[in-house]
């Protein structure tokens, strides 16, 4: 591979240096066969066997993959199976003694359950909800935070067939109530309260606000996290006295068929109204136990942890449900990587002895503005594998990632999917392809995609396009195997394709880098730009910790390009604006420099972690914000807006 592929272009994105996984990971990598993607081409769609295989079917299914050119489309039809069982039961023989969880609170509180103990509570979780009347019919709601009691609930719903509906515990009332009144949910499980950078959240309250809310008779079941004297009227129950009553009973799991569903999510709301998606049983739960083994490399043996909240689809497919699925240990943290110490994340690392980790660009991100010290204080050599996901990662994101948690040493995956999609799509695998920083890599073997303009005519390699997927995956949630589309997508063309939105350059080696979203691109004077080339210029500059780009109307140019930057502490703003001007005009030209740069201390963000840009956008055109409901740090605003207008 030569470098300076890339987009073709002479700009940010063309210098990819190539990384070779290092022969120590390959030799002991669950995926060595570089030839992987050739077979599962010659023999798609019977390939995904291998997906279906590392799990245990009620019944066999009577083929993978059912479908014409059309939807609907069947995954490994006639296959019945049950997901608690998938990650529970059948690795008892084998693994009862084997921690299943390991859960570590904000100031330090721990407790771990091995699968025979996880196995028992979510048996006797399940008899309860069982026993409160929850039937096939019903979805339960889980408002919880990072608590054991969270994937519990979970498992216990999946045991009875029944569907979960987890809402982050971060979302307001209102927004519970909404997500509960949108499906239709009768059962809501949460807890007395929790801990947020040291001061106490009033779950129940927030709880209970959205039960009067509903139209719906709503019967709440209320963990006690923390010992708090709450009250537990009619319609509520506690749920430690729910358990000690059940303590003891088996709960035959419930057979479900393939494409069954196993639970609801709503998308993260980054860029409009959040969509509600089910997934699938026995699609999904292949696909999540597929991309667990072969992307992330899991291992039973291993400690491993992905530090997402179970509110977002990461959590469901990669704490609870791929890891559990392979019978590994999993860590689950309740808290945030700065309290109390900036090292927090270190701290776990290091005292778990944590094989495998997961994490976002955004907090990455947050890592580097903090500094290198916090890692250095502790010993991570236990790390094998590093990965990403949520945003792209620019390169200096991806290589500060490497080399200050990885040692310098361990491969790094940029794995991009989204909650429709239910599991990873786009990667390398880590022990057989190389790595370009700041590229996602290859659609997995099984996967097909291309990129296209907006006419969805495919565009030439090297060409920024959208990235459509052209072929199903297992992990598709219904309404994609129905047949039923999303948005604008369904109006496209006669073909079947699925249209994530997201802007993409494909290069000679078939790499994929991620543009952001197709929305998000800026058109200055019939140019178009991305997002995310504008950004990993402008975070490039040593000394920008972030970075923001959107195009607003301007009175003179018509759009421009704002950017929006927040600086390493005790930077420079006036040098800093020299060089982020000097930069952009190197890599991209002229053209593209910022024609306003708006220094801020923070960017405004969803909860779980994305860039709003729409809300910049808004900001800079002194516009109307429409839907906040996902923002997490309101308070910038107010703060932007008085930044942005004094400039
Ligand atoms: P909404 O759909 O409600 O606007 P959202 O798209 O942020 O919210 P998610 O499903 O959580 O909700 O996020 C998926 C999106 O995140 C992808 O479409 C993509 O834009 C981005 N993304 C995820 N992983 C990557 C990655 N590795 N590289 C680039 N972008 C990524
Ligand atoms: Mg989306």
């Amino acid at each position: 591979m030569t470098p300076g592929k890339g987009s073709g272009r002479d700009t940010a994105l063309s210098e990819r240096p190539a990384l070779d996984p290092p022969s120590w990971f390959t030799e002991q990598a669950n995926v060595q066969d570089p030839s992987i993607t050739e077979r599962f081409e010659d023999d798609w769609p019977d390939c995904w066997a291998a997906a279906a295989d590392l799990l245990e079917w009620d019944r066999e299914y009577d083929a993978v993959f059912r479908g014409s050119e059309e939807p609907p489309f069947e995954w490994f039809p006639g296959g019945r199976l049950n997901a608690s069982y998938n990650c529970l039961d059948r690795h008892l023989p084998e693994r009862k003694n084997q921690l299943a969880l390991i859960w570590e609170g904000h100031l330090g509180e721990s407790r771990s359950y091995t699968y025979r103990e996880l196995y028992r509570e979510v048996n006797a979780f399940a008899a309860a909800l069982r026993e409160r009347g929850v039937t096939q019919d019903d979805v339960v709601t889980v408002y919880l935070p990072m608590v054991p009691e969270l994937p519990v609930t979970m498992l216990a719903c999946a045991r009875l067939g029944v569907r979960h509906n987890v809402v982050f515990a971060g979302f307001s009332a209102d927004a519970l109530a909404e997500r509960m009144e949108r499906t239709g949910s009768e059962y809501l499980v949460t807890c007395d309260g929790y801990y947020r950078r040291g001061s106490a959240v009033a779950q129940k309250n927030k709880a209970d606000n959205a039960r009067i809310a509903v139209e719906q008779a709503v019967e709440v079941v209320v963990v006690d996290s923390l010992g708090l004297d709450v009250h537990l009227g009619e319609g509520y129950h506690d749920y430690d006295s729910l358990l000690e009553r059940h303590r003891g009973t088996d709960v035959e799991p419930v057979p479900r068929a393939a494409d069954d569903p196993l639970f609801r999510i709503y998308t993260s709301g980054t860029t409009g109204e959040p969509k509600a998606v089910d997934h699938t049983t026995g699609g999904y739960l292949a696909h999540v136990a597929w991309t667990s083994q072969s992307v992330l490399d899991i291992k039973p043996d291993d400690t491993y942890w992905c530090s997402a909240d179970i509110g977002w689809i990461t959590g469901h497919s990669y704490i609870v449900y791929g890891p559990l699925a392979l019978g590994t240990t999993t860590v689950l943290y309740n808290g945030t990587p700065d309290h109390p110490e900036k090292d927090r994340l270190w701290e776990l690392i290091d005292r778990y002895a944590v094989d495998v980790f997961y994490t976002a660009p955004t907090a990455i991100r947050a890592f580097m503005k903090w500094g290198e010290e916090y890692p250095a204080e502790h010993d991570l050599s236990s790390l094998r594998l590093l990965g990403t996901v949520g945003e792209p990662i620019d390169r200096r994101a991806w290589e500060w990632y490497r080399e200050h948690i990885g040692g310098g040493e361990c491969p790094v995956v940029d794995t991009w999917w989204q909650t429709e999609t239910g599991a990873i799509l786009v990667s390398t695998l880590p022990g057989v392809d190389e790595m370009k920083p700041g590229s996602a890599g290859k659609p997995l073997p099984g996967i097909e995609t291309a990129v296209v303009d907006p006419a969805g005519q495919a565009v030439e390699q090297g060409t920024a396009g959208e990235l459509v997927v052209t072929r199903p995956w297992p992990g598709m949630p219904k309404s994609l195997l129905a047949g039923e589309r999303w948005g604008e997508a369904a109006t496209r063309g006669d073909e079947w394709r699925y249209y994530p939105e997201d802007g993409v350059v494909e290069d000679d080696d078939g790499y994929l880098t991620f543009l952001g979203r197709v929305d998000d691109a800026i058109n200055v004077a019939g140019r178009r730009f991305s997002t995310m080339e504008l950004e990993s210029t402008v975070a490039g500059v040593p000394g920008v910790a972030e970075a923001a780009v959107v195009g607003a109307d301007h009175p003179t140019t018509g759009t421009a390009i704002y950017a929006y930057v927040s600086p390493e502490r005790g930077r420079s703003e006036e040098h800093l604006r020299e060089e982020i001007e000097a930069a952009v005009a190197d890599a991209i030209g002229e053209m593209a420099t910022p024609r306003e740069i708006v220094f801020t201390p923070d960017l405004p963000k969803t909860r779980s972690g994305k860039v709003m840009r729409r809300l910049l956008t808004a900001v800079a055109n002194d516009e109307e914000l429409g839907d906040i409901s996902a923002l997490r740090n309101p308070a910038i605003l107010g703060e932007l807006r008085t930044t942005t207008s004094n400039r």
